[in-house]
């Protein structure tokens, strides 16, 4: 059976440089390489997706709405330069610091597999073909717990890793690192 791969980029950090809670077009400064990657993603036959935790919405900063309005022109952008993102998920709870009804456990905020595992089933991925870049150790266990194939850790040099990566990591120190390596299909297959 015919499956699709996706190339599943974390936000805030990955897409936009992270400066805590973004929710404005004029605080989202795409990261270098971010457009690059997408389209050559694309070209190899990868869906482009993006998963996000926004507990930012549920703490009340913003509402999903504006976090909607946002992604729109995100979206927009990536499109006007060959990138078009797929889908994008997002989970607006917290456990803790969320508000109401965004008060709880989800199972789809990372490190938990749920957006994942969603988008596999809304768009029929093989997850083992596929490949997940975040730049938090959370992310890496939500590919992980997802059956991801490859996983890339994007860790500025600056910011060494304090601990070696968990098995099966792959530690990038820019996105161009990960398009140069789109096509090394197996190479962390088998080592986790
Ligand atoms: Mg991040």
């Amino acid at each position: 059976m015919f499956k699709n791969k996706a190339l599943f980029l974390d936000r805030d950090g990955v897409v936009n440089v992270d400066y805590g809670y973004v929710h404005k077009k004029e605080d989202f400064h795409f990261i270098d390489g971010i457009f690059s990657l997408a389209a050559a993603a694309l070209r190899e036959g990868f869906l482009i997706i993006i998963v996000t935790n926004q507990a930012g919405i549920g703490r009340g900063y913003y509402t999903e709405a504006q976090f909607h309005e946002l992604m729109d022109w995100v979206k927009d952008e990536f499109r006007r330069r060959g990138a078009a993102v797929h889908a994008v998920y997002f989970c607006p709870c917290h456990p803790t610091r969320g508000i109401g009804r965004y008060r709880r456990e989800s199972p789809f905020r990372k490190p938990a597999p749920g957006m994942l595992l969603q988008a596999a089933a809304d768009h029929d991925i093989d997850l083992e073909a596929s490949l997940m870049v975040g730049d938090a150790l959370t992310d890496m266990e939500a590919g992980r717990a997802a059956g991801v194939g490859r996983l890339f850790y994007l860790t500025p040099e600056r910011d060494a890793p304090a601990a070696p990566p968990p098995p099966g990591v792959v530690v990038v120190r820019s996105l161009a690192e990960v398009e140069a390596r789109l096509h090394d299909a197996d190479e962390s297959r088998g080592d986790a």
